[in-house]
């Protein structure tokens, strides 16, 4: 409505004008924004303060060649979620969370895939433990405790001493355990079991997720950029 009436006030006084409107950052929302206006008829003119677009959206290549995402790589909840509209009409591929879980060692080497589903399933047994555990218990735990002792003691019981390279597994588990901290923006050890449970998830609810396998949306960067000359 706000767009239609600045458009509307422009063309009073001069019925061929565009109006021009500056759009300050390329992320995902000053495309997105950008997108809309010019979907109007505005001239646009988007303002970026990197040498790249897409803001947090991006990827970049590791030393032994492989692209990968250190922004967003997930559409949460796919019921009426316009992300997946837009990568939809952009013809970007995507795959559903249920899929098998792909887990590369330090190296970049892949484990075979049995092997990764067993570690990720227990990094993600171990995340819910802990906010059962939180929930529960939050009261009565140390307020020094971290989700990474937390971490620590349970793999410690999950690869026990009697296992075949217990120690090799309980490591790979506490690597993959950092990628926690990643996702909610601070290392595991600076997270506290005590308020833990206050972590608020995104979830799709029923939903299905769906991961963007194509590079991060490129095309509708690229429609964008091509229109605004
Ligand atoms: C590690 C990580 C994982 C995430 N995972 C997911 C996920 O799986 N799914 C999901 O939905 N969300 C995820 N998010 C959140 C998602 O990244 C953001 O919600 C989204 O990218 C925000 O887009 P934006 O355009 O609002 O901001 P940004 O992407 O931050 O874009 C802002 C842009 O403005 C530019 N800018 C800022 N100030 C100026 C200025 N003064 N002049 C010029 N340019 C300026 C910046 O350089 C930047 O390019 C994740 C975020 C992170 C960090």
């Amino acid at each position: 409505m706000a767009t239609k009436m600045a458009f509307a006030q422009c063309r009073k006084h001069d019925p061929a004008s565009k109006p021009h409107v500056a759009v300050v950052g390329a992320g995902l929302s000053g495309l997105r924004c950008a997108d809309v206006l010019l979907q109007h008829g505005f001239k646009v003119t988007i303002i970026e303060a990197r040498s790249r677009i897409g803001g947090r959206l991006h990827q970049e290549r590791l030393p032994n060649g492989h692209l990968v995402d250190v922004g967003p790589n997930w559409i949460h909840g796919t019921a009426e979620n316009p992300i997946l509209d837009l990568a939809n009409q952009t013809k970007t591929t995507t795959s559903r969370w249920d899929v098998n879980s792909y887990v590369f060692d330090e190296s970049g080497v892949l484990f075979p895939v049995d092997q990764g589903e067993k570690y990720a399933g227990a990094m993600w047994d171990i995340i819910q433990e802990a906010f059962k555990h939180s929930n529960r218990h939050g009261s009565e735990t140390d307020g020094n405790k971290s989700l990474a002792d937390f971490f620590r003691e349970k793999v410690a019981e999950r690869f026990p001493d009697s296992e075949t390279d217990f120690e090799r597994q309980r490591q790979i588990v506490l690597l993959m355990s950092e990628l926690w901290g990643a996702f909610v923006g601070s290392p595991i050890s600076r997270q506290s079991l005590k308020f833990f449970w206050l972590e608020e998830c995104i979830e799709g609810g029923k939903d299905p997720m769906e991961k963007p396998l194509h590079p991060s949306s490129l095309p509708s960067c690229m429609h964008i950029c091509a229109t605004c000359g």
